[in-house]
C-alpha cells in the first residue's frame, strides 16, 4: 500500500533515533490480546475459569481464616459479604484503580512496573517510535485540514502509560512550528500516581517541578516549554468552546470496566390471590414467560477451590494462586441489567437474535469518553460550538465488523493469560473495544461531529507511511557512520521486525487485532482523514 502522507511531513517526524523498544521474545501479539482465545464447549468456562453458578447457590465468604492471593482481593472478599455479589464493572474497577492495591494506582509490589519484557505487557508506542510519530503526523495533517489554527490547539492524551506516545508525538509536532506554537496546553489523564511521575520525567525531565492545583498536577513541557497538566479524569478539562482538542486514546479503552449480561428465559409464573381473600382479585395471575437480560455479578469461590474444582481454563496459565473470585449469573434484574441493554437500538435488538445463555459485555465509561470527546469537539447542548474543530483518534482491539463484544474479559501477567479472578491487583485486566457502541456515542453526543473507522491498524500505519518512516530511521542511523548500537545490522533488523510486528495481518495479529477510529468535525463525509482512506494537503 502507497503512504497517503506526503514525504516532507513524513521526513518532518521525530529525529532522534529511539530504540525499537524490547521485544519480548515470549509474546507474538501484544499487550492483551497476546492469546488465542481457546473456547471450551460453553463459553462461560472461559469467562470466569469456573461454571456459572446460580448467585443463590454462593455462599459469602466469613472464614477469617481464609487466604486471600491479595490484600485487595481479602478487601473485595470483605465487602461482597457485607452487600451481596457485585457486578463486574465494580470489581474491574477496584483491581485497576483502586487506591489501595489497584493494579494501575496501587503500590503493592514496589518497583513493579506494568510495561516491558519485565512487566505483564507491552504496547505498540513501546514496540517502535514510528507509531507515535506517525500518531503525531497524523495530527499534524488534520491541524492543516482544519486551517492550521494559530492559537488554542489542545493536545489530550487519555490514559498515557510511561509517556512514550506523547514524548514521540511532541518530538514530531516540534518540526512543525507553527503547530507547535499553536499548543496551548497538553493535558495528562491519567488514574495512576506512579505512571503520572513516569511521564513527567519523560516528558518535563526528571528534575522538574511539579505543582499541584485544584484542576490537577502540573509542570512545563521540555519540548516548546507549553504546560502539560495532569488530571484524574477527562471531566477536570475545561471544555471552552474556542479551543481546537487533539486527543489520543492508546490501550485506554480496553482497560474501562465493563458490564457483563447473560440472556436467559424466564418460565411463566403463577401468583396466588391474596389471602385475605378478595374477592375482586382474579383466583390466580399467570405471566408470560419472557427472555431477560441478567447480569454476571462477582462472588468468592468457595474456600478450598483449587485450579482443578473450578475448571481454570487451558488456556489460561495455572502458575497463578487459585482464583478467589467467580462469576454468578444474578437470581433477578439488577438496575444494570434492566438500564444498560435497552439504552440503544443496537443492543436492543440483541435479545431478539440470540438464544438463551448468550453474552453480551456494555461499558458506560466508553460511552461517557466517547460523548466527551464528541462534545468537545462538535459541540454539545450544555457546551454549544459555533464551529466544530478538534479530532479524536481512538487505537485498542475490539470488533471491528459492528458487533457488540462478548467473553472478552481477560487477565494478563507477566506476558501469559491468566484467570482475570486470580491476584485482583496485581493481574491486568481488559476487555475488547465496543467501536461500534464508541461511535454511536460520539454521534449520539454531539451533532458537530462525525465518525471514520474502525479501520484495522495495519491499513491505518501503512497509508500513514510507517514502511517508509522505518527505513528513514535505518538510513538515517546508517548516514551516522554505524548501527545505533555500535553493532551493524542489528538495529535495522530491530526496526524492520518492530514495525512489522505492528501491522501483521496474521491470525492475532496486531494489524489486525487493533484498530483505528476517529471523531472529527461534521463536513458530511466529504473530506476523509489520512489513514482512513483520505489524502492530505499541504
Ligand atoms: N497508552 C499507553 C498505556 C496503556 S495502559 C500505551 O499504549 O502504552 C492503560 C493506561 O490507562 C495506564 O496509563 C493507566 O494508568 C491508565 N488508566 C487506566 N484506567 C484509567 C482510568 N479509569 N482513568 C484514567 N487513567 C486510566
Amino acid at each position: 500500500m502507497r503512504s497517503a502522507v506526503p514525504r516532507a511531513l513524513r521526513r518532518a517526524a521525530g529525529r532522534p533515533l529511539g530504540g525499537p523498544g524490547a521485544l519480548p521474545t515470549t509474546l507474538q501479539g501484544s499487550r492483551r490480546i497476546a492469546f488465542t482465545k481457546t473456547r471450551g464447549p460453553n463459553p462461560l468456562f472461559f469467562y470466569s475459569g469456573a461454571r456459572l453458578s446460580s448467585s443463590t447457590a454462593v455462599q459469602p465468604d466469613h472464614d477469617p481464616e481464609r487466604q486471600w492471593s491479595t490484600p485487595l482481593a481479602k478487601q473485595l472478599a470483605e465487602a461482597i459479604s457485607a452487600t451481596g455479589p457485585v457486578p463486574l464493572a465494580s470489581f474491574m474497577r477496584m483491581c485497576l484503580t483502586a487506591d489501595v492495591g489497584g493494579y494501575y494506582t496501587g503500590a503493592i509490589e514496589d518497583g513493579r512496573d506494568q510495561f516491558g519484557l519485565k512487566g505483564d505487557f507491552v504496547t505498540s508506542p513501546e514496540i517502535s517510535q514510528a507509531f507515535g510519530e506517525l500518531v503525531g503526523i497524523w495530527f499534524v495533517a488534520e491541524w492543516m485540514a482544519q486551517g492550521r489554527q494559530t492559537t488554542g490547539v489542545e493536545l489530550i492524551e487519555v490514559g498515557p502509560g510511561r509517556g512514550t506516545l506523547m514524548d514521540d508525538m511532541l518530538r514530531t509536532i516540534q518540526n512543525f512550528p507553527a503547530m507547535a506554537n499553536s499548543i496551548d496546553a497538553v493535558y495528562m489523564v491519567e488514574a495512576s500516581p506512579k505512571l503520572r511521575e513516569a511521564q513527567k520525567a519523560l516528558l518535563c525531565g526528571p528534575d522538574a517541578t511539579m505543582t499541584e492545583s485544584k484542576v490537577g498536577y502540573h509542570s512545563i513541557c521540555k519540548y516548546m516549554s507549553v504546560p502539560i497538566v495532569w488530571t484524574d479524569t477527562i471531566k477536570s478539562i475545561p471544555n471552552s468552546a474556542d479551543k481546537m482538542p487533539l486527543i489520543v486514546a492508546h490501550e485506554f479503552f480496553d482497560a474501562l470496566p465493563i458490564h457483563a449480561f447473560q440472556c436467559v428465559d424466564v418460565p411463566a409464573t403463577q401468583s396466588h390471590p391474596p389471602e385475605d381473600g378478595d374477592k375482586s382479585s382474579p383466583s390466580s395471575k399467570t405471566s408470560q414467560p419472557t427472555r431477560q437480560w441478567r447480569e454476571l455479578l462477582v462472588s468468592p469461590t468457595p474456600p478450598g477451590s483449587n485450579h482443578e474444582s473450578l475448571n481454570t481454563p487451558a488456556s489460561q496459565s495455572r502458575d497463578t494462586p487459585p482464583p478467589d473470585f467467580q462469576l454468578t449469573v444474578a437470581k433477578a434484574p439488577t438496575r444494570h441489567a434492566l438500564y444498560l441493554p435497552e439504552s440503544s437500538p443496537r443492543y436492543r435488538g440483541i435479545k431478539s437474535r440470540v438464544g438463551p445463555g448468550a453474552l453480551i459485555e456494555i461499558c458506560p465509561d466508553a460511552a461517557l469518553y466517547a460523548g466527551d470527546f464528541a462534545a468537545r469537539i462538535g459541540g454539545s447542548a450544555k457546551h454549544p460550538k459555533p464551529k466544530p474543530c478538534g479530532a479524536a483518534l481512538i487505537l485498542d482491539y475490539g470488533p471491528g465488523d459492528g458487533s457488540v463484544p462478548t467473553n472478552s474479559l481477560r487477565g494478563i501477567r507477566r506476558h501469559r493469560r491468566v484467570s482475570p479472578f486470580a491476584e485482583p491487583g496485581l493481574t491486568d485486566l481488559s476487555a475488547d473495544v465496543d467501536f461500534a457502541g464508541i461511535a454511536e456515542s460520539a454521534l449520539k453526543a454531539s451533532e458537530g461531529v462525525e465518525v471514520h473507522g474502525p479501520v484495522e491498524q495495519a491499513a491505518f500505519l501503512l497509508s500513514m507511511g510507517i514502511q517508509e518512516r522505518a527505513e528513514q530511521l535505518v538510513l538515517a542511523a546508517a548516514a551516522k557512520g554505524k548501527d545505533k548500537d555500535g553493532d551493524d545490522g542489528r538495529y535495522a533488523e530491530d526496526v524492520e521486525r518492530a514495525w512489522k510486528r505492528l501491522v501483521d495481518r496474521g491470525p492475532g495479529g496486531m494489524g489486525k487485532v487493533y484498530k483505528a477510529l476517529a471523531i472529527l468535525p461534521e463536513n458530511e463525509g466529504r473530506r476523509r482523514p489520512v489513514g482512513f482512506g483520505g489524502d492530505v494537503d499541504v
